[in-house]
């Protein structure tokens, strides 16, 4: 895969659903999809996602003890493995979920373009992390982050 290859997926998905707002509806994304979202008590773990038996539908699986921010970057990230990976990327291994690290930068990477696009955020020319993450509905780590990207300091 590309290095930029989750962004612009991201981008497109964006494009195509037609989404202009901020935050962006990860229940309006996932529905658009097709896609339902379960949230359930897990340990250890912020999401998974599954496939039905004809292998045509993604549920995507969210821990609901932790924050509403991080629940959102969860479904996005899950979402960026079955965009590009096409859901096959976790193998339970005796009940642990395993990934390639290679694959959680991507899903990572995907699910930071859609939650905080760069054309959405170009907008504003400049903006302090604790803006994005309250723009955008992040948490304030994955905004420092966002805003490094966006080569606004830090
Ligand atoms: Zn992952």
């Amino acid at each position: 895969m590309q290095p930029m290859q989750p962004r612009i997926e991201a981008r497109k998905l964006l494009q195509n659903l037609n989404i202009r707002n901020l935050p962006v509806n990860m229940t309006g994304v996932c529905n658009a999809l097709g896609i339902d979202i379960f949230y359930d008590s897990m340990v250890g773990l912020d999401g998974y996602f599954i496939q039905n038996q004809e292998k045509r539908k993604y549920l995507i699986i969210v821990g609901d003890s932790v924050g509403l921010c991080r629940q959102r970057f969860s479904i996005a990230h899950e979402l960026g493995h079955i965009r590009l990976h096409h859901g096959r990327v976790g193998f339970s291994v005796a009940g642990k979920v395993t990934r390639s690290p290679q694959l959680e930068a991507n899903a990572n990477m995907f699910a930071s373009e859609l939650l905080m696009p760069k054309i959405f955020l170009q907008r504003f020319g400049y903006l302090e992390p604790e803006k994005i993450a309250d723009i955008c509905q992040v948490s304030l780590e994955t905004a420092v982050i966002r805003a490094r990207e966006m080569g606004w300091g830090g």
